[in-house]
């Protein structure tokens, strides 16, 4: 078992939970895991298991009830997801039913499983490792197609495969110097430095590499926000309906009928996004109108990027002006929206993206201006990428770690220095693989998972 979780993961307790939503469906399934789960599962189902075999059978209380028709399937240690002996019971999709069976393996032995407790033993049982956990989270939770094959590229092992071989050069390299000082007076081979230093160097890029796949991934996992702003009547509403294609806010020619702030979940390239329609930010003595203003400038203070609409077709004025005033801290795009009834020579010395909410003229300019601002550095389609906070982190260190132990052998600091660097560069990525961790990492993780994942 891994280092750090065997005071977390004992098999010799086996565990249990609804795997399926809570709800009425088809069918609903119970898993159990650990050394007892098939002692536990065979005195209620009365019929022998085999490995990886489904069993149509019968779950049965001890008083011979039959509480259900059930489809059973056993996985033995090691083959199974959790790296323990695991049972699945396939039941019909009713809670009372599947809250039974839960309870009668309860009085048997099993106890209720945490959240993400299945995930965290099959990285204890080196099913998967820390990178891959985190993205059968992210699977789950996905809601776009590029979300969720990213997490399944990462839960095949994409960005651990990629890690692999960078730890082992770099084990290596340890090697290599631990080498040169231990035998240093015997006359062995002293590693030259300046090579050493080229090989560090090269394990670095690697590393930056994979750093920088974060400006997109944090994009692809966190979504982002979009505020739309500016003067009433200047087509905001109608923007956001065609920007996330649904006819969510109430379109008028009555100017400052968009009072609240509208807030709409769409997404760009499989990038979530949840746009903010906000009230007219003009001066105003109406007092709900007010309210709606001051929630405009609070979403806009949150916002990762404003979009500022004005009338193409008409002068831009001291509300426009205001308008662009409050975005000046934040990252913005200035529109100018109806160009299909023309273009004010004001507004065009402003250089805006021109669009048409009405005919979709200049919606895909303004689409990849969007992107643009928002930093979207798309790797390659095949490309691993990191998608949570928690990884780049880990590799931010590594690559300082590198970064100094590069300068180091640069700078003929002894090599006793240099490797103290090697080391804290490898402690960070044995962390993003979860190879070493710490029941606190463990923790925040697996605390974001639902229970029976
Ligand atoms: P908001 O108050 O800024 O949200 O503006 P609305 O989206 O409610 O639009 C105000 C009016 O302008 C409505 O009558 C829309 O149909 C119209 N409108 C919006 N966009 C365009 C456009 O691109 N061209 C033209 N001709 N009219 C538009």
């Amino acid at each position: 078992m891994r280092e750090g979780l065997q005071k977390v993961v004992s098999s010799d307790d086996t565990i249990v939970a609804i795997s399926t939503p809570l709800g009425r469906s088809g069918i609903g399934v119970v898993r159990l895991s650990g050394s007892g789960a098939e002692a536990i599962g065979s005195q209620f189902l009365k019929r022998p298991l085999s490995h990886q075999r489904a069993v149509p059978c019968r779950w049965q209380g001890p008083d011979g009830e039959v509480i259900d028709d059930v489809v059973a399937v056993l996985f033995r240690a090691p083959q199974s997801y959790t790296g323990e002996d695991l049972l699945e019971i396939s039941a019909h999709g009713n809670p009372l039913i599947l809250n039974r069976i839960v309870s009668m393996t309860q009085v048997a032995g099993a106890r209720i499983a945490n959240a993400g407790e299945f995930t965290l033993r099959a990285v204890a049982h080196g099913k998967m490792d820390l990178i891959q956990a985190e993205a059968v989270r992210d699977f789950i939770e996905a809601q776009t197609e590029t979300q969720a094959r990213t997490a399944f590229r990462q839960i095949s092992g994409a960005v651990s495969r990629k890690i692999a071989p960078i730890k082992e050069e770099l084990i290596d390299l340890v090697a290599h110097l631990e080498a040169g000082i231990d035998f240093a007076e015997d006359d062995v081979d002293v590693p030259d430095a300046g090579a050493t230093a080229d090989r560090v160097g090269r394990v670095r890029s690697a590393l930056e590499a994979l750093q920088e796949t974060y400006s997109y991934g944090k994009l692809l996992s966190a979504g982002v926000r979009i505020v739309i702003a500016g003067k009433p009547n200047v087509g905001k509403s109608s923007l956001f309906n065609r920007l996330v294609a649904a006819d969510r806010a109430i379109v008028t020619d009555v100017p400052g009928t968009t009072r609240d702030v509208v807030s709409e979940s769409g997404s760009l390239d499989g990038i979530p996004m949840q746009f903010f329609d906000t009230a007219g930010v003009r001066e105003t003595v109406d007092h709900v109108e007010r309210i709606g203003v001051s929630r405009t400038l609070e979403a806009l203070t949150e916002a990762d990027l404003a979009l500022v609409v004005v009338d193409g077709a008409s002068q831009s004025g001291d509300e426009d002006t205001r308008v662009r005033e409050k975005v000046r801290e934040i990252p913005h795009l200035l529109i100018a929206n109806k160009c299909d009834l023309g273009r004010s020579r004001d507004v065009e010395e402003l250089q805006p993206i021109w669009v048409s909410a009405k005919t979709g003229e200049g919606l895909d300019t303004l689409r990849g201006a969007i992107r643009n601002a928002l930093g979207d550095k798309r790797p390659d389609v095949a490309e691993s990428v990191l998608t949570s906070a928690r990884q780049h982190e880990a590799v931010v260190r590594a690559v300082a770690a590198l970064a100094s132990g590069e300068a180091a052998l640069r700078g003929a600091t002894p090599h006793e220095m240099v490797l103290l660097d090697l080391y804290a560069a490898l402690s960070a990525l044995n962390e993003l693989t979860g190879e070493t961790t710490t029941e606190d990492i463990l923790g925040r993780i697996f605390s974001t998972f639902c229970i029976g994942k």
